[in-house]
């Protein structure tokens, strides 16, 4: 079967076409400035490249455009949109309502809906890509998988927040983590890569890209993680401050005579390694700029290293060890010169990198042969995830988590 994977976002849609028969990338496409003027479509199939700028209000029309592009006849990936069996959506936020990936139907729109509120920005542009694939595809099914449904394992006292029990209880405020995907699939994919028994194993994943989480995976399952009711929380990111005194928010809002709403708008697009270095969200111009000896690179890329440290400390507590530390995402499959950073003096945990070792960019060990801790690099692959959950789903099969 033929499964097409979407990632809706506010003004623009990515897509993959995998053939399940050997998981193989038939197509990759990226629909950007939907409702924006400007609005374009880039493809590729085998090389060949599909490139168009045309008006897209709507994100049904950006679908209509990706069919077209499917099924051009020169740098098309499929005859007719028949061939493509079902279609996964990747979706941010599945409240506490979903554990696992499900099969779309009115019930899990309106639950997908109900939790806009805590995915405001996400949760609606996943819904209208789901509507769109609806009216352009309407006999393909459609199949939802949530960025948070991976950390519902969580125990409430790694969950709960200490505010009054009635604003869990009534507002359902609470640390639901996100990049839960990625989590799953690296946390697994080390255990086979390691020859490790899942079941009796102690990993800690870190996803590190323009938005970064740590996850705590005890047996498989997740024990905790970084991010938090929204993907504000945790280490510092590209311009995400990460963790920070609630106090804050007051302070500024009062002698900036901001509102809330704007406090937490430049938490989340004005901080983090952008707003402490002034430079970049971009950890590569970071990298540049403290070689040059600027110091706002270098005191926020160490901000972000001494966060991370802080994570892996507390979470080897939290499962009484670990067994494996994995880095994962742009920054954590790249960045060797970061991953030495973070992993420096973690003898004490038994985990030791190999330089050699490290320079690697692809499914690696990096650790020395003595280290008792294994420290890996797994590059993540959410479509395939999608992509398996997805035919799983639509074919009757249990899922494989
Ligand atoms: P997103 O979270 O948006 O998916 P990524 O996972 O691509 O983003 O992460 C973006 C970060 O990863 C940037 O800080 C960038 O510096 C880093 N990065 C991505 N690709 C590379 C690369 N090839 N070499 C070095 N750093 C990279």
């Amino acid at each position: 079967m033929k499964v097409l994977i979407l990632n809706a976002g506010s003004s623009s849609l990515k897509y993959q076409l995998i053939d399940m028969n050997g998981e193989k990338l038939l197509a990759k496409g990226l629909i950007e400035r939907i409702g924006i003027k400007g609005s374009r479509i880039t493809q590729k199939v085998d090389g060949k490249a599909f490139d168009a700028e045309a008006p897209m209000k709507t994100h049904t029309e950006g679908i209509k455009w990706m069919l077209k592009a499917l099924t051009d006849p020169e740098k098309g990936a499929v005859k007719s949109m028949d061939e493509i069996g079902a279609v996964g959506h990747r979706v941010l936020h599945g409240g506490e309502r979903f554990t696992a990936s499900v099969l779309v139907n009115d019930e899990v729109k309106n639950a997908i809906r109900d939790n806009i509120p805590l995915g405001p920005l996400h949760n609606p542009a996943n819904l209208m890509g789901i509507e769109a694939c609806e009216k352009v595809m309407p006999h393909t099914p459609n199949v939802a998988v949530f960025d948070t449904a991976f950390h519902q394992t969580m125990p409430r006292k790694a969950y709960l927040y200490g505010v009054p029990m009635k604003y869990y209880q009534t507002l359902h405020v609470r640390r639901y983590g996100f990049h839960g995907t990625s989590h799953r699939y690296v946390s697994k994919r080390v255990c086979e890569f390691l020859g490790l028994d899942r079941a009796h194993s102690r990993i800690i994943t870190c996803h590190l890209g323009n938005g970064s989480s740590l996850a705590a995976v005890l047996n498989g399952k997740c024990l905790d993680t970084s991010m938090g009711l929204t993907p504000l929380e945790g280490v510092l990111m590209g311009t995400r401050s990460g963790n920070l005194d609630p106090a804050v928010v007051q302070y500024i809002a009062n002698n900036e005579k901001m509102t809330v709403d704007e406090v937490l708008s430049m938490l989340n697009k004005e901080s983090g390694l952008l707003g402490v270095s002034g430079i970049s969200s971009d950890m590569r111009d970071l990298d540049d700029a403290a070689d040059r000896g600027e110091d706002g690179a270098i005191i926020a890329r160490d901000m972000l290293v001494w966060g991370i440290r802080k994570y892996i400390g507390a979470y080897a507590a939290e499962m009484n060890g670990v067994d494996a530390i994995v880095f994962t995402a742009g920054i954590g499959e790249n960045n060797s010169n970061l991953r030495a950073m973070i992993m420096k003096d973690f003898d004490y945990l038994g985990a030791r990198l190999d330089p050699e070792k490290n320079k690697t960019r692809n499914e690696a060990v990096i650790s020395t042969d003595d280290s008792t801790v294994k420290v890996c690099v797994i590059p993540t692959d959410e479509e395939c995830v999608i992509a398996r959950d997805t035919l799983a789903i639509v074919e009757g099969h249990p899922i494989v988590d």
